[in-house]
C-alpha cells in the first residue's frame, strides 16, 4: 500500500463513524490526538457516531467512559454490539424467543430488556460475544443447542483485543471455539463489523450519504472492511491492534493520527 493508492479524502464530509478502542482510547487511555480531534469534529457541527464490536458495556456506560475521560459522547450516538444484538435476531424470531447467550451481563441485559427470555434449557437462539467467565459448561450448552437446531448468532469476529500493553483473546475466540464444534450444521450470523447491520443504523443515524460518511477504525478485517462494504470513505487509523493481519482490504487512507482527517470548521453564516 503506497501513498498514491489511496482516495482523495471526500470534498463534503457529513458525517463520521469512529471505533472506540485503539481508536479514541487505549483502556482507560486517551489516544494523543483523538480529544483534540473530536473536539474540532463537534465544532465544525457534523454528526457522529461511535461504533463499537464491544458488547461488554451498554450504551449509557460507554458513554459515562467517554465523559469520564473528557470526550463529549451521549448514549443516542453509541452503536455497540449489546444494543444491535435484539434488534438484529429481532428481524428473524419473535419476541419471547428463548435466547442463551454467552457473554457480557450487558449483552444479556439488553437482550432481555427487548422482550427475550434468557434461559440454558432448549434455547431458539445462542448469542456468543466476549465472556470474560467463560465455562466448559457454558461451551457445552451452547454447542448443544446449536447442534439441535437453535439460531447461532455472534457479536463479532475479533480474535484479539488490547488491554494495556498486552492483547487479550476476544470475542471470537469464543466464537471460533463453538463453530469448530457446530461447521457441519450451521456458521454464525455475525451482528458487529465487518457486516453492515451496524454501519448501516449508524447512516441512519447520522442521515448521512455512505460516501460523504468518514469511517475511522484501527482494524482492516472489522472497521475498514464494514465501512467500506457499507459504500463509506474508510480509514485506518494506527493506533491500535497491530497489523499483524495480512489482508486484501485496502482503506481509502491510512493516518496515524485523527488530527491528520481534514474536518471542515463550521461556516459562518
Ligand atoms: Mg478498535
Amino acid at each position: 500500500m503506497s501513498e498514491t493508492d489511496f482516495k482523495e479524502w471526500p470534498e463534503q464530509i457529513e458525517g463520521f463513524v469512529l471505533d472506540l478502542d485503539g481508536t479514541l482510547y487505549r483502556g482507560s487511555e486517551p489516544i494523543p490526538g483523538a480529544f483534540e480531534a473530536l473536539h474540532l469534529i463537534r465544532e465544525s457541527g457534523i454528526p457522529v457516531v461511535f461504533l463499537t464490536n464491544n458488547a461488554t458495556r451498554s450504551r449509557e456506560q460507554f458513554a459515562s467512559k467517554l465523559t469520564g475521560m473528557g470526550f463529549k459522547a451521549e448514549a443516542r450516538d453509541i452503536i455497540n454490539t449489546a444494543f444491535a444484538a435484539p434488534r438484529l435476531i429481532r428481524e428473524s424470531h419473535a419476541a419471547g424467543s428463548a435466547v442463551f447467550v454467552i457473554g457480557a451481563r450487558a449483552l444479556e441485559r439488553s437482550i432481555r430488556k427487548a422482550g427475550f427470555r434468557i434461559t440454558d434449557k432448549d434455547p431458539d437462539i445462542v448469542v456468543v460475544g466476549l465472556d470474560r467467565s467463560l465455562t466448559y459448561q457454558k461451551l457445552r450448552t451452547g454447542v448443544r443447542a446449536i447442534l439441535a437446531g437453535a439460531a447461532f448468532y455472534a457479536t463479532n469476529p475479533d480474535t484479539l483485543i488490547p488491554h494495556g500493553s498486552e492483547l487479550d483473546p476476544g470475542a471470537g475466540t469464543i466464537v471460533a471455539a463453538i463453530e469448530s464444534a457446530t461447521a457441519h450444521v450451521t456458521s454464525p450470523i455475525f451482528i458487529g463489523k465487518p457486516e453492515t447491520y451496524m454501519p448501516n443504523m449508524a447512516l441512519m443515524l447520522l442521515g448521512s450519504k455512505p460516501e460523504n460518511t468518514v469511517a475511522v477504525g484501527d482494524q482492516i478485517l472489522t472497521d475498514v472492511s464494514a465501512g467500506k462494504r457499507a459504500g463509506m470513505f474508510s480509514v485506518l487509523v494506527r493506533t491500535g491492534v497491530p497489523l499483524v493481519q495480512t489482508s486484501a482490504i485496502i482503506p481509502d487512507r491510512i493516518i496515524r493520527s485523527l488530527l491528520e482527517i481534514p474536518i471542515p470548521q463550521r461556516s459562518l453564516k
